[in-house]
C-alpha cells in the first residue's frame, strides 16, 4: 500500500511554491484520527493579487501561453493525465489522510479525473467559430476565445475531481487559473500543481492558494482581473458569489451548488437491485455527495420489504480505516460536519421518523458516523429538507406518479434525480417532469466526462463536464467584414 508522503504546503503561485506574505499557516487534519498532519500556507487578499498577477502575465498577448498552438496544448493536458496516473497510489493516500475516503475509492476518482482532462484534450484544436450570412454586403464570422483569468473555487468532498473538473475546460479553451481548495483538504492540489509543472505548463497558467472562504475566496471572486468566478459548494455560499460578482466587474458566474436529490422507486422494480442502487446513492463517498439520492420514494406496495432489505444493508457496511482494504466508509470530513448530522439524526428522531439502522457516532476518536436509516420521512421533517451531507438514507412512501412528481419538485434544490421501474413510460414521464439537471433511470450517478452535469433552480447555474463546460470558458466575438457586393 502507498504510505503518505507530504511534499507541498506552500501556496503555488508562478510555477514556484511559496510561503503567505503574511506567513500565515492553518493546520489540516486526518479525520480518521482527529490528529493534525500538516500545517499549510494561509493566502488572503494580498497572495490572491500575486496569484492573478501571474495568472494575467501568463494571459497576456504575446505570452508563451497565448503563442501556443493549440494541439501543443493538448499535449500538455494529456501529460499532465498521464502524471495524474502514474502516480495515483501515491496521490490517492494523501488524499485519503486529508479527507477521510476509503483509498480505493479515492484512486477510482483519480483514475477518473485522468480521464476528464484527455477528454477536454481532445477539443483543445477544434474549438471553433462559425461563418455566418449576415444581412448586407458583409462577411461575418465568430470566433471563440479564451475568456481570461478564472477564479476556481472548490470544496473537499471530491477535491481531485472537482480541481480537474475545471481546469480541463479551463485549460483546453486557453484560460489561465487561480484556483482555492477547500480548507479542509488543500493537500492534494498541491500535489497537481506539482504535477502541472512537470507536464510542463508555463508559468502563471496554474496557481493555487489555499485559504479560507471570506479571506481568500472572496477576495479572489471580488478581484477586478479575474474574469469568470466558477464555484462548486453550498448553496448559502452561491448567493455570495453572485454578490461578489456584482459589487466588483460583473465577472461570469459559475455554480455548482447543493441538492436534495429525488430517487423514486415504483413497485414494478426489481426490488434488489432497487435497495442495491439506492444504498449506493446515499451511502457513497460517506454521504458526502452533492448529488446523493436523499430522499428515497418508494411505492407503497414494496415499501416495508424495501425498508427491511435497505436497513439490512446499512447494517452490513464495513465502516473504519479509509486506508485498509475493504473499508467501505470512513470518517466524515471533519467535527462540525460530523455534529451537523447527529444533529439532523436527532431531529428526524424528534419529528417522528422511525430510526431503523444506525444513528450514533462510531466510537470517539476520528469522525465516523454509523450509516443511518430513517422510514415514515415526511416531506416537511427537517431531514427530509435539508442537506444532511452524511451517511442517512431518508425512505419516504408514495402511491401515485402524480403525487411523486409534485413532491419530488417541491425543493428549492434541483440538482439530480433518478428513478429506478421497469416500466418505460413511467420511466419518461418522470424524466420530462422532474426539476433537475440530470435524471438517471434505473442507474444512479453514472457521471462520465461527456456527459453535463449541474443544476437546476438553487443548484446552480451552468454546467460542469461535457462540452457545455467548456463553451463556459469561451468568449463569441463576432467579425464582420464590409465587402464590395454580395458574392
Ligand atoms: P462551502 O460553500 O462552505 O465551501 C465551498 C468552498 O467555498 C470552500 O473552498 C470554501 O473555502 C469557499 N468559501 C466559503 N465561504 C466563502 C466566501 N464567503 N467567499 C468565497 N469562497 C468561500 O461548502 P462545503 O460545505 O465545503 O461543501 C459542501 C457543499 O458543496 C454542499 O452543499 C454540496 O452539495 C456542494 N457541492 C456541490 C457540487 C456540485 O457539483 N453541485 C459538488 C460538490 C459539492
Amino acid at each position: 500500500m502507498a504510505s503518505v508522503n507530504i511534499r507541498f504546503t506552500k501556496l503555488y503561485i508562478n510555477n514556484e511554491f511559496v510561503d503567505s506574505l503574511s506567513g500565515n499557516t492553518f493546520p489540516t487534519q486526518n479525520p480518521a484520527t482527529g490528529q493534525k498532519i500538516a500545517d499549510v500556507s494561509e493566502a488572503d487578499k494580498a497572495d490572491v493579487d500575486l496569484a492573478v498577477k501571474a495568472a494575467k502575465a501568463a494571459f497576456t498577448r504575446g505570452s508563451e501561453w497565448r503563442n501556443m498552438d493549440a494541439s501543443a496544448r493538448a499535449k500538455l493536458i494529456n501529460k499532465l493525465a498521464d502524471l495524474i496516473e502514474r502516480d495515483a497510489k501515491s496521490l490517492a493516500a494523501l488524499e485519503t489522510s486529508d479527507n477521510g475516503k476509503p483509498l480505493e475509492a479515492a484512486i477510482l476518482e483519480i483514475l477518473g479525473s485522468a480521464d476528464v482532462l484527455r477528454y477536454y484534450a481532445g477539443f483543445c484544436d477544434k474549438i471553433h467559430g462559425n461563418t455566418i450570412p449576415s444581412d448586407g454586403n458583409q462577411f461575418a464570422l465568430t470566433r471563440k476565445e479564451p475568456i481570461g483569468v478564472v477564479g476556481q473555487i472548490i470544496p473537499w468532498n471530491y477535491p481531485i475531481p472537482m480541481a480537474i473538473w475545471k481546469w480541463g475546460p479551463a485549460l483546453a479553451a486557453g484560460c489561465t487559473i487561480v484556483l482555492k481548495p477547500a480548507e479542509q483538504t488543500p493537500l492534494t492540489a498541491l500535489e497537481l500543481a506539482a504535477l502541472s509543472k512537470e507536464a510542463g505548463f508555463p508559468k502563471g497558467v496554474i496557481n493555487v492558494l489555499n485559504g479560507f472562504g471570506e479571506t481568500c475566496g472572496a477576495a479572489l471572486a471580488m478581484h477586478n482581473d479575474v474574469r469568470k468566478i466558477c464555484f462548486t459548494g453550498s448553496t448559502e455560499i452561491g448567493h455570495k458569489i453572485m454578490e461578489y460578482s456584482a459589487k466588483s466587474n460583473l465577472k461570469s458566474v459559475n455554480l455548482e451548488l447543493g441538492g436534495k436529490s429525488p430517487l423514486v422507486i415504483f413497485d414494478d422494480a426489481n426490488l434488489d437491485e432497487a435497495v442495491e442502487i439506492a444504498y449506493n446513492a446515499i451511502f457513497s463517498n460517506q454521504g458526502q455527495n452533492c448529488c446523493a439520492g436523499s430522499r428515497t420514494f418508494v411505492q407503497t406496495a414494496i415499501y416495508d420489504e424495501f425498508v427491511r432489505r435497505a436497513a439490512e444493508k446499512a447494517r452490513a457496511r464495513k465502516v473504519g480505516d479509509p486506508l485498509k482494504s475493504g473499508t467501505q466508509q470512513g470518517p466524515q470530513v471533519d467535527k462540525p460536519s460530523l455534529d451537523k448530522i447527529l444533529r439532523l439524526v436527532e431531529s428526524g428522531i424528534k419529528e417522528g421518523a422511525k430510526l431503523e439502522a444506525g444513528g450514533k457516532q462510531v466510537g470517539n476518536v476520528g469522525y465516523f458516523v454509523e450509516p443511518t436509516v430513517f422510514s415514515n420521512v415526511k416531506d416537511d421533517m427537517s431531514i427530509a429538507k435539508e442537506e444532511i451531507f452524511g451517511p442517512v438514507q431518508c425512505i419516504l412512501k408514495f402511491n401515485t406518479m402524480e403525487e411523486v412528481i409534485e413532491r419530488a419538485n417541491n425543493t428549492q434544490y434541483g440538482l439530480a434525480s433518478g428513478v429506478i421501474t421497469n416500466n418505460i413510460n413511467n420511466a419518461m414521464v418522470f424524466a420530462q417532469a422532474v426539476e433537475a439537471g440530470s435524471v438517471w433511470i434505473n442507474c444512479y450517478a453514472p457521471i462520465s466526462p461527456q456527459t453535463p452535469f449541474g443544476g437546476f433552480k438553487m443548484s446552480g447555474l451552468g454546467r460542469d463536464l461535457g462540452a457545455d463546460s467548456l463553451s463556459g470558458y469561451l468568449e463569441t466575438k463576432t467579425i464582420s467584414i464590409k465587402l464590395p457586393c454580395k458574392n
